[in-house]
């Protein structure tokens, strides 16, 4: 399997985003009275914007698309229904980054089933060539700048992966971590690829 191009992403980066979603739907006076983010990579982002906005009501709707870093695994699917009070409430669906934008649409048409009141949506990266435009986006991402984006909650499962495809037999640390840094552009200490090939 070709190795993606990878981008590292800081809380700095993360608290931007957040940031920036924030002072975008302030802006446009729609504070939400129900998030949901979707797991796992709009988990912490739904918690970040929860934070910000002021929201307690926080549920978790759990979509698979993207098995393994950087593949997709077959068509995007909701893996459980959501169980909430969304019966005319303003809600606000919550996702890391829209690639496809399959499951951010999917999400979308299994929330507007249970008849909220207003339905909205806000990702931190949007990758233009989506098929699915959230409401608020936190930074779009021209075709061309496609990577995998290795967020802060996902880094370990992302460098095991990586790791593991970039590593011969037997694999020498260092080369895997010189892989990693050609190849997908990451460059993580030798430590960590140690630690990644460990577990992987
Ligand atoms: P999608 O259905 O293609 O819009 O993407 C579904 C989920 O897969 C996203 O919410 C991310 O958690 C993950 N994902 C997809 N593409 C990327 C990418 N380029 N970088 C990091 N995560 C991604």
């Amino acid at each position: 399997m070709e190795l993606p191009r990878c981008e590292l992403v800081s809380w700095e980066m993360v608290e931007r985003w957040s940031d920036r979603l924030e002072e975008l739907i302030r802006g446009a006076d729609r504070i939400p009275g129900v998030l949901v983010g979707l797991t796992r990579g709009g988990w912490v982002p739904s918690r970040m914007l929860a934070d910000r906005l002021g929201v307690k009501k926080l549920y978790a709707l759990r979509a698979q698309h993207w098995g393994i870093t950087a593949t997709p695994d077959g068509k995007a699917e909701l893996t459980e229904s959501l169980h909430a009070p969304l019966q005319g409430e303003k809600v606000l669906v919550v996702d890391d980054i829209t690639d496809t934008g399959e499951s951010l649409a999917l999400a979308e048409e299994h929330v507007s089933s249970l008849r909220p009141g207003r339905l909205e949506s806000a990702t931190f990266l949007h990758l233009t060539h989506s098929k699915f435009r959230p409401t608020y986006v936190g930074e779009e991402v021209p075709r061309e700048r496609w990577a995998w984006f290795v967020f802060p909650w996902n880094y370990w499962e992302d460098l095991r992966v990586l790791s593991r495809q970039a590593a011969g037999s037997p694999a020498d640390v260092s080369a895997v971590r010189e892989t990693l840094r050609e190849r997908c552009h990451l460059d993580v200490p030798l430590e960590d690829v140690r630690r990644a090939l460990q577990g992987a």
